[in-house]
Order: C-alpha cells, then sequence, then structure tokens
C-alpha cells in the first residue's frame, strides 16, 4: 500500500509535470476541459477493482450490490438530464458509444450518410481507415464552399440517391447548430434512422443553452469528457424501442467489464450538469467563444489573412481559417504553444496544405470557463492569440500575459 510516488517514481513525476503543464498554461482545446476532483475522486476509487458484466440487477459475478447503486443512479441521472428514454453509460469511449450503436442498428456493408472528416466530422462517422468507414459504404455530406454550414440540399440529395439506413449529424469541427429537424425530415422521407453525436456540445444541451437532438434522433451518443466536464468515457441515449438491442450490442456485443470507477464519476459529472453553477459556466463558455471570433474577425487580423471560418460561433469553440495567412495551422499551433496556450490545428473545408501541416486552427473555450474565466479574461485571451498570429509580436509579452491569466485562476489549488 505505499504511494505511488514510493512505487513508481517516474510515473509520479510524469503525473506531476502533467498537472504543473495543466496548471500553468492556458487549455484551449475544444475537445477537452477540466474534470472537478469529485470526479477525480470517483474516477481513482476503489470501484476500479469490481468486475461487473451485465446491467445493474442482472450481473454475471457477485458483489455487484454497490457498482448497481452507482451505475443506476448514472443511467437515471442521464436520462433526466436530457430528457431522454433509455441510457447505456458504459462505453469506454466516443468511438466506442458510435460502435455500439452501429452494431446495434445496422449491418456490414449497410449505407450511413455521415460529414466529411475534412469538414468538420468525427472520424467514427465513415472516415476510410475507421472501422465504420471499412464497415460500412459511407456517403459523406459537406459544408457549403460559400459560407461554411452544413449543406442540407446535399444531405436531402445523396439521401434520395443514396436511401441510407442511417444518418449520422454531429461534428468535431464546426462552429455552428445542426438543424436536427432538418435532419428528422430527411431522414423519415427516406425511412432512415437518425443518430446525432453530441460528443462536442453535449454540456451546451445539458444546461439548455444549445438545441436538443434528443426529441429528433433515434439514438444520441456522446462522450462524457469535452463540454460535459467529466470522466473520460461514452454515453448512449436512445428512444425506447432500441434499449435492448443497444444494451446487448454493448455488452456482451462490444465490451467485457464495464469500467465502475468511470461509471460512477459519469454519475457525479451528471449531478453537476444540472446544477445552476454548471449552466452558469456553460454560459461563459459561450461567451468566451464569441468573443474570441470577434476579436480574430477585426481589422488587424484580417489584415494577416486570419479568418473565422462561418464568420462566427453558435458554440465552444472557433475555427481559424489561415489560408491567406503566411502562417500554417502548424506554426500557429507552435507558435500559441510557445507562450503557454495549447490549440489543435486543424483541416479547414478543402485545405490546400497536408493533413500534418493544415491551414487552420480549432479553439475551444471549455476548460478556461471551468477555470473560472469571465468575459475580461476572454478579451484579454482573444487580444493574446490575436496578436499572437499577427506577422510579429512580443514573445516575452505575450507570455507574461498568458501567465497573469493563468495564476489569477488557480486550477486544482489543493492537488
Ligand atoms: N464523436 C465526436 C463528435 C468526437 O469529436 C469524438 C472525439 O473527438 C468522438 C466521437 C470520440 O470520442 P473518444 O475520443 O472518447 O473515442
Amino acid at each position: 500500500n505505499e504511494s505511488l510516488a514510493a512505487v513508481d517514481p517516474q510515473v509520479a513525476e510524469a503525473v506531476s509535470a502533467e498537472l504543473r503543464r495543466q496548471q500553468t498554461t492556458l487549455e484551449m482545446i475544444a475537445s477537452e476541459n477540466f474534470a472537478p476532483v469529485a470526479v477525480l475522486e470517483a474516477q481513482g476509487s476503489v470501484l476500479t477493482n469490481k468486475y461487473a458484466e451485465g446491467y445493474p440487477g442482472r450481473r454475471y459475478y457477485g458483489g455487484c450490490e454497490h457498482v448497481d447503486v452507482t451505475e443506476q443512479l448514472a443511467i437515471d441521472r442521464a436520462k433526466e438530464l436530457f430528457g431522454a428514454e433509455h441510457a447505456n453509460v458504459q462505453p469506454h469511449s466516443g468511438a466506442q458509444a458510435n460502435t455500439a450503436v452501429y452494431f446495434a442498428l445496422l449491418q456490414p456493408g449497410d449505407t450511413i450518410l455521415g460529414l466529411d472528416l475534412a469538414h468538420g466530422g468525427h472520424l467514427t462517422h465513415g472516415m476510410r481507415l475507421n472501422y465504420s468507414g471499412k464497415l460500412l459504404n459511407v456517403v459523406a455530406y459537406h459544408v457549403r464552399r460559400e459560407d461554411g454550414r452544413v449543406d442540407m440540399e446535399e444531405v436531402a440529395r445523396l439521401a434520395e440517391e443514396h436511401r441510407p439506413k442511417m444518418i449520422v449529424a454531429g461534428w468535431s469541427a464546426y462552429p455552428r447548430h445542426l438543424d436536427f429537424a432538418a435532419f428528422r425530415e430527411i431522414a423519415d422521407s427516406v425511412g432512415a434512422l437518425l443518430m446525432v453525436d453530441m460528443a462536442h456540445f453535449a454540456g451546451l444541451v445539458a444546461a439548455g443553452l444549445h438545441p436538443s437532438p434528443v426529441p429528433y434522433a433515434d439514438v444520441v451518443t456522446t462522450t462524457t469528457h469535452k463540454t460535459l466536464g467529466g470522466p473520460r468515457g461514452g454515453l448512449i441515449l436512445a428512444r425506447e424501442e432500441y434499449g435492448k438491442k443497444i444494451n446487448s450490442a454493448v455488452f456482451p456485443g462490444m465490451q467485457g467489464g464495464p469500467l465502475e470507477h468511470v461509471i460512477a464519476a459519469k454519475a457525479v459529472a451528471l449531478k453537476i450538469a444540472a446544477s445552476e453553477e454548471f449552466r452558469e459556466r456553460q454560459a461563459r463558455t459561450l461567451e468566451g467563444a464569441r468573443i474570441l471570433a470577434e476579436r480574430l474577425m477585426a481589422e488587424d487580423a484580417a489584415k494577416a489573412g486570419v479568418k473565422v471560418l462561418t464568420g462566427g460561433t453558435d458554440v465552444h469553440l472557433v475555427l481559424v481559417d489561415l489560408v491567406e495567412s503566411e502562417l500554417t495551422g502548424r506554426d500557429a499551433e507552435d507558435r500559441l504553444h510557445d507562450i503557454g496556450i495549447t490549440v489543435n490545428r486543424n483541416a479547414v473545408p478543402d485545405d490546400p496544405r497536408p493533413p500534418m501541416v493544415t491551414s487552420g486552427l480549432r479553439i475551444g473555450t471549455p476548460a478556461l470557463a471551468t477555470r473560472g474565466f469571465t468575459a475580461a479574461d476572454f478579451t484579454e485571451v482573444a487580444d493574446i492569440i490575436a496578436q499572437a498570429l499577427q506577422p510579429s509580436y512580443d514573445r516575452a509579452d505575450l507570455s507574461a500575459r498568458v501567465r497573469a491569466l493563468a495564476e489569477a485562476h488557480p486550477l486544482y489549488p489543493t492537488l
């Protein structure tokens, strides 16, 4: 029962170094967040020791009486929070949530429509090297060249032409709301199922600050660690009629023992997500993204060839278009990293540069909102980023300003 530092100083040191990195830099990767200490505590608990194949009340192992409590809490809270008829909280990740849905409702070779990866979709929405692209017949839809919005006319046309079994709506890099009612209508017109992957915007939906896909979709999948701010994991919500099929696709179809420590942490995160504090945090997340978009559309940014895709944002992220800048996506990511801001480079639609270089950035505000950033702090960070994307900039000054913001909002002070 020795401590981590005593048993494995190398791992302990790397963990401490990662904590220091998170504390001293500004995290703006749109898919990341800081899990509350209560979530970390549940996730790091003795529940990791327990095998619990099956579902609450119907397990294939003895001694499940306590993990039944935590898993049932997670299920009930997920249903209540999102107004869903059925919830499965066992997928180990967002990708596995999507896999389980495909295995539950599709056959290999079936056709799906998904948003092209290069236009903001996710790997699991049918990318060629992903299992989804290998097992299914994937037809990709796109965003419109003129305004960067999902082209619903193309979705309708492709649906009519290819008669998909399922339409997948959802994204990893898209700054606007999707029209769930229009997706439903198109799905109904060709007898397709509608799956919405709300991994990125689930926290906004929980807070009532983003339209909910639940009334429109047959199945909704999500991760629990992005805007939702919980442990790394997946979650499936569905109409009752698909519940049984989905449960058996997760277990025994795809997974063995559920991660009950993570599921307990999901329960905690879902409780927090129903709170007023959480709603207020999601409101600051949105405000921060709007402030950032505005600042990156100012005259000095435009002169440096910096553009904001779709001319703004409705969500927690901003997509920066650097096609006309002398900086590539990689240069910009490196520059921001160098002054203490972590973002990821991102291909823009029809990107002229290769995928490892790209011509864009994806910048998100959830983690900083969790850290307590106010509108004034987001205005400061937006100005720092805008200056760093200029041809020349004062590295020392910007680094000092980043440090000051990090120090003004201590992260995990008790760890
Ligand atoms: N779905 C979407 C829309 C995502 O953006 C992601 C993660 O980036 C996933 C699914 C996959 O989640 P995970 O990384 O937990 O497998």
